[in-house]
């Protein structure tokens, strides 16, 4: 494993600098009356970045009131009018893009590369949603059992206001890419960023202001989640959550007892299969980005690799010696391939992880060692085997750089195993017999399976919908469900005159 760039603190790729008036600029947009802060630090440097104003639930209930009024003539306008101001948030994310890579790189401590891949996502889903907003939003005409009597359109209404309540670890694409939809579906947002990434998302919404949307559609409130996101649940007419089982439960529970909508994108402890026929190298370079792409944590990375038998041994050569290959750091530079973990707490569970494995048996091929020397929250790419149900990173998310690897005989058995648990976020399968893929994939129980996708998991098709079966949530994000969800079907049935007889 190759070390970064010798001495972080004193690193100058980044382009901004972080001044007062800079983050005055971003943090205008809280909607704060009590005079409180949140020190915001960074993964690569040492001294607080920011410090963030906080809401109050007394500030969250004036952040609804004004969306509320806003709403009414932001639904008002047309399809076309809200779809344009898309496309100049689409424009402003490219040209603006390496101020948004150094912020979320600051914030999170992630790679560069990775800061990268989140404007593109970005842009990708403005324009994407910008581009087909008429064929999933326009009014359409059905039959019915009498057509003859009856004209029935159906209507795509705007629910109102949407709570967004988001984490840290894409800190950019989750500050909007749920929002995006609400918004051109007439909705206005109330939005609640994670406490630990809140810059990167005023910098968003920056943008939307200047791409033309009006500032009331769109209200940001900051604070703990509990008392926060606790008052957003109380107060929306639909809820977007992104981030853990255990929140996402509670949340589903608090909108289930006021009889309002939720979509729930949550965990996930996602298999990856390398079947005998499979090209072992591309299988290889598709687990390094599958398992390590953002340090692991992301919803939809590979944390439980199945290889046939027949492959094992040189995919497993293949993989550790691309792993080793890496090059490490909390860092700005381009050419950091993995970068810190968000935090301290992120650290110790990744760390965790690794020694009760250890403890327990497993057998360490690469990595298992945090970094000090390389930033505060590095932790190795880390590659186990020999990991045995009685360990916490069996079953359990590790959100980390760390990997499990099994030997499978059958694909029988492989199928078995990768359904086995209580998530269905994300699977991939490598085979040189695509269409064989194919069918396999269908008796995977995830919300999205990828056969021989070059990222292990797929960012590329935002027409498909994304989202978790069993634990991993409900509802789903991207193509005509992640905006569907934030409208109503109306009816409106028209009785023709039918002369009697
Ligand atoms: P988390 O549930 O602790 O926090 C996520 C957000 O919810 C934060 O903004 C937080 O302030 C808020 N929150 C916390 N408690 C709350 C409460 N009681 N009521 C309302 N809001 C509350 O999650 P995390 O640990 O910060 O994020 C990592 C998790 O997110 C991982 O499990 C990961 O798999 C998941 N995730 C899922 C997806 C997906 O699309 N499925 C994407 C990214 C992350």
């Amino acid at each position: 494993i190759t070390d970064g760039p010798a001495d972080p603190e004193h690193d100058s790729t980044a382009t901004y600098a972080l001044d007062r008036s800079y983050v005055a600029s971003l943090t205008r947009r809280v909607l704060s009356t009590n005079g409180e802060t949140h020190a915001v630090s960074s993964p690569i440097g040492r001294a607080p970045l920011a410090h963030i104003p906080q809401s109050s639930p007394a500030d969250v209930a004036e952040a609804f009131a004004r969306a509320r009024r806003a709403q009414v003539a932001w639904a008002a306008t047309s399809l076309d009018q809200r779809a344009a101001a898309l496309l100049r948030l689409h424009d402003l994310l490219l040209d603006r893009q390496d101020e948004l890579i150094d912020l979320v790189v600051w914030e999170s401590g992630k790679a560069r590369k990775d800061a990268y891949l989140e404007v593109a996502h970005l842009a990708l889903t403005a324009r994407y949603y910008a581009r087909t907003a008429h064929e999933h939003l326009d009014p359409h005409r059905v039959g019915g059992m009498f057509p003859v009597l009856t004209r029935a359109e159906v209507h795509r209404v705007p629910q109102g206001v949407v709570g967004i309540i988001s984490p840290w670890n894409y800190p950019l694409s989750m500050a909007l890419c749920d929002g995006i939809p609400a918004l051109l579906a007439g909705n206005a947002v109330v939005a609640k960023p994670d406490s630990q990434t809140m810059l990167t998302a005023l910098l968003a919404v920056q943008l939307l202001d200047e791409a033309g949307f009006p500032p009331e559609v769109w209200q940001v409130v900051a604070g703990p989640g509990p008392e926060i996101g606790g008052a957003i649940t109380a107060a929306a007419d639909y809820v977007c959550f992104t981030g853990s089982t255990a929140t996402g439960r509670l949340i589903a529970r608090q909108c289930a007892d006021r009889l309002i909508g939720c979509s729930l994108e949550l965990g996930g402890k996602n298999p990856m299969l390398v079947l005998r026929d499979a090209d072992v190298h591309r299988a290889a370079e598709g687990a390094v980005r599958g398992v390590f792409s953002n340090a692991g944590q992301l919803c939809v990375s590979t944390e439980r690799l199945f290889v046939a038998d027949q492959v094992y041994d040189r995919f497993v050569d293949a993989f550790v010696s691309r792993t080793q290959a890496m090059t490490l750091g909390a860092s700005h530079d381009w050419s950091v391939d993995m970068g810190s973990l968000v935090s301290q707490a992120q650290l110790d569970k990744v760390t965790a992880h690794v020694q009760d494995a250890v403890a327990k048996g497993a057998h360490v091929l690469t990595g298992g060692r945090a970094r000090p020397d390389l930033g505060p929250f590095v932790h190795e790419p880390t590659i186990l085997e020999g990991v045995s149900a009685d360990m916490q990173c069996f079953g359990e998310e590790t959100f980390g750089p760390v990997v499990a690897l099994y030997r499978f005989h059958s694909e029988d058995e492989a199928v078995e195993r990768a359904n086995d648990g209580a998530y269905g976020l994300n699977a991939s399968i490598y085979t040189r017999d695509a269409a064989r893929g194919r069918a396999l994939a269908r008796r995977i129980r995830c919300g999205t399976v990828n056969v021989n996708e070059a990222y292990g998991a797929t960012f590329g098709s935002l027409g498909a919908p994304m989202g978790g079966m069993r634990e991993s949530g409900m509802g789903r994000r991207q193509g005509a469900e992640g905006i569907r969800r934030y409208t109503e079907a109306q009816s409106v049935a028209t009785q023709r005159l039918v002369p009697i007889a």
